[in-house]
């Protein structure tokens, strides 16, 4: 298991995920849509670990992702 969940290359990709909800407001997405979708498909495993973080941040929230798969959506409250 990687634990080295503050190199530079995971905060890249959680800021990436995190602006791509931000853009989506109240659209859940899965790890594997998301990935898809921004071209990153290679990223997935790290994709899936930055919605996992998200989940746990103020204003995401676990969502149902048009695929069927459990994802996670930006709920628009607590924007800075
Ligand atoms: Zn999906």
């Amino acid at each position: 298991m990687a634990q080295a969940s503050s190199s530079p290359a995971d905060s890249l990709t959680e800021s990436t995920v995190r602006q791509w909800l931000r853009e989506r407001r109240g659209v859940a997405f899965c790890c594997a849509c998301l990935a898809a979708q921004t071209h990153q498909a290679s990223d997935r495993a790290r994709i899936a670990a930055a919605l996992n973080v998200l989940t746990k941040r103020p204003g995401f929230l676990p969502g149902r992702c048009a695929c069927g798969a459990v994802g996670v959506r930006c709920s628009g409250e607590h924007q800075q």
